[in-house]
C-alpha cells in the first residue's frame, strides 16, 4: 500500500459515514475547507503523541492508539465548552510499521470514537519517521461567539467541581510499567465487549476474578479515555462554568494553572475527591495510594471547572451517565492552592506531569 493508495482507501472510509455537511473539501485536496457561520467562534486543539513519552507501543494496541489520539484533542474541545465537529491526524510512522494492518486498525478505533461523536475526519497527513511512532492530532469545534469557557474567568467564592473519578489512568500507567498488558483481542474488541487483560508480567500471579476485572478497567482508563465531551457542551451552552480546564497533568498541576490563569488560590476538600474506587480496590496489593494519584496523577481527562455559587443549583446531576464532585472552593489568595484534610490545612504542590522537567 503506498501513500495514495492509503489516502484513497481513507477517503472512502470517511465518505461511507455521515459527514458534515459544511464540509466543502475534506480528504483528497490540498487542503480542508469548512463553511463558516455566523454567531459561532471556531475553537481549535493540537496534542502531539510521541512514541515512548507519551505512550509505549508494546503496551498500546493500534486500535486503542487510534481512539487515545482523537480522545486527547476532543478533551481539549469540551474543557472550552465547545461542541466538536471536524478533525485532522497527521502520523510519522517508521517504515516497518507503514503497513495495512496498523493504519486500519488505527484508523478504526479513530473513527469509532469520532462517529460517537459525529465528528468528521478532514485531513491530515502522512510521512516516514527514521524511529519510532509520533502523533499529530487536530480537533476543530464551536461555541457561541464569547462563550469559549478559558482557565481565567475563577473568581474567589466560585466552587470547584470535576467530573467522574480520579487517580485511574495512572494507576493504569504504573501498572502496564509493572508489566500488566491487555490481550490481543481487547485491542480490536469494543469497551462493551468486555476486553481481557493480560496480567501475567505482575508479581502476585494469583490474582481473584475481581482483582483482574479491576486492572482491566485501570488499564483502560490509561489506554482508552473517555473525553467528557457531553459535560463540555452542557456547560459551555448554559454558561454555568466561569473557568475549566481538562485535567490532562494531574488535579494538582492543572488546578495550579487554572488558579495562575485567574489570579486567584484554592481550598480543596480532601474528603471530596472521587477517588477511583478499582485503585481503592487494589490499593493493599500493589502499593498504589487512591489520594496520591488522585491529586498528582494525570490523563483521567476529567474536567475541572468553577461555578459560580448563584447558579450552583443549575448544574445537572450527570450527564451522559457521568456525575460531577464539588470538591472545593477558589479563594483570594492568588496562586495559593491548599487542602483540607481532616482538622489539618496543607499547602498542596504542583507534582503532575512536565515536559522537559528540570531543564534550563
Ligand atoms: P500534500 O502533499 O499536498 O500535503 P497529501 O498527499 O499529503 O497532500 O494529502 C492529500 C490529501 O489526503 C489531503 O486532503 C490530506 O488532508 C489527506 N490526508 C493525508 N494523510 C491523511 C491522514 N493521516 N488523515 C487524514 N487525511 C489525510
Ligand atoms: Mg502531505
Amino acid at each position: 500500500m503506498n501513500e495514495f493508495e492509503f489516502i484513497r482507501r481513507l477517503r472512502d472510509q470517511v465518505r461511507s459515514r455521515k459527514t458534515s455537511s459544511r464540509l466543502i473539501e475534506g480528504i483528497g485536496d490540498d487542503a480542508t475547507v469548512i463553511s463558516q457561520v455566523a454567531g459561532r467562534d471556531a475553537v481549535i486543539s493540537t496534542d502531539l503523541l510521541v512514541e515512548g513519552v507519551d505512550f509505549y507501543r508494546e503496551a498500546t494496541p493500534p486500535r486503542l492508539l487510534g481512539h487515545k489520539a482523537l480522545a486527547v484533542s476532543l478533551s481539549d474541545i469540551a474543557a472550552m465548552g465547545a461542541r466538536p465537529l471536524w478533525s485532522l491526524v497527521s502520523i510519522g510512522l517508521p517504515s516497518g510499521m507503514w503497513n495495512q494492518s496498523f493504519t486500519d486498525e488505527f484508523f478504526g478505533g479513530y473513527l469509532a470514537l469520532a462517529d460517537q461523536y459525529r465528528v468528521t475526519l478532514a485531513g491530515g497527513d502522512v510521512s516516514e519517521t527514521k524511529d519510532g511512532i509520533v502523533i499529530d492530532s487536530i480537533v476543530v469545534g464551536e461555541v457561541a461567539t464569547g462563550a469559549a469557557i478559558a482557565r481565567s474567568g475563577a473568581h474567589a467564592g466560585d466552587q470547584i467541581y470535576v467530573t467522574g473519578t480520579l487517580g485511574g489512568a495512572a494507576a493504569g500507567l504504573k501498572l502496564i510499567e509493572m508489566g500488566a498488558r491487555l490481550s490481543q483481542e481487547s485491542g480490536v474488541r469494543s469497551k462493551e465487549s468486555g476486553p481481557r487483560v493480560l496480567t501475567s508480567g505482575l508479581a502476585h500471579d494469583d490474582h481473584k476474578p475481581s482483582e483482574t476485572a479491576a486492572i482491566e478497567s485501570l488499564l483502560l482508563r490509561q489506554l482508552c479515555p473517555s473525553p467528557r465531551i457531553g459535560w463540555g457542551i452542557v456547560l459551555g451552552e448554559e454558561r454555568l462554568a466561569s473557568a475549566m480546564i481538562d485535567i490532562s497533568d494531574g488535579l494538582s498541576s492543572d488546578l495550579a494553572h487554572l488558579c495562575r490563569e485567574s489570579s486567584v488560590g484554592a481550598l480543596i476538600q480532601s474528603d471530596a475527591l472521587p477517588l477511583d474506587q478499582n485503585v481503592v480496590k487494589l490499593c493493599g496489593r500493589r502499593a498504589l495510594d487512591p489520594l496520591a494519584l488522585a491529586l498528582h496523577g494525570g490523563e483521567d481527562f476529567e474536567l475541572l471547572f468553577t461555578v459560580r455559587s448563584e447558579k450552583v443549583e443549575r448544574l445537572p446531576k450527570r450527564v451522559d451517565g457521568i456525575e460531577t464532585s464539588r470538591i472545593g472552593e477558589i479563594t483570594n489568595e492568588s496562586k495559593v492552592i491548599r487542602i483540607a484534610e481532616k482538622n489539618h490545612i496543607w499547602d498542596l504542590q504542583p507534582q503532575g506531569f512536565q515536559h522537559f522537567k528540570g531543564q534550563v
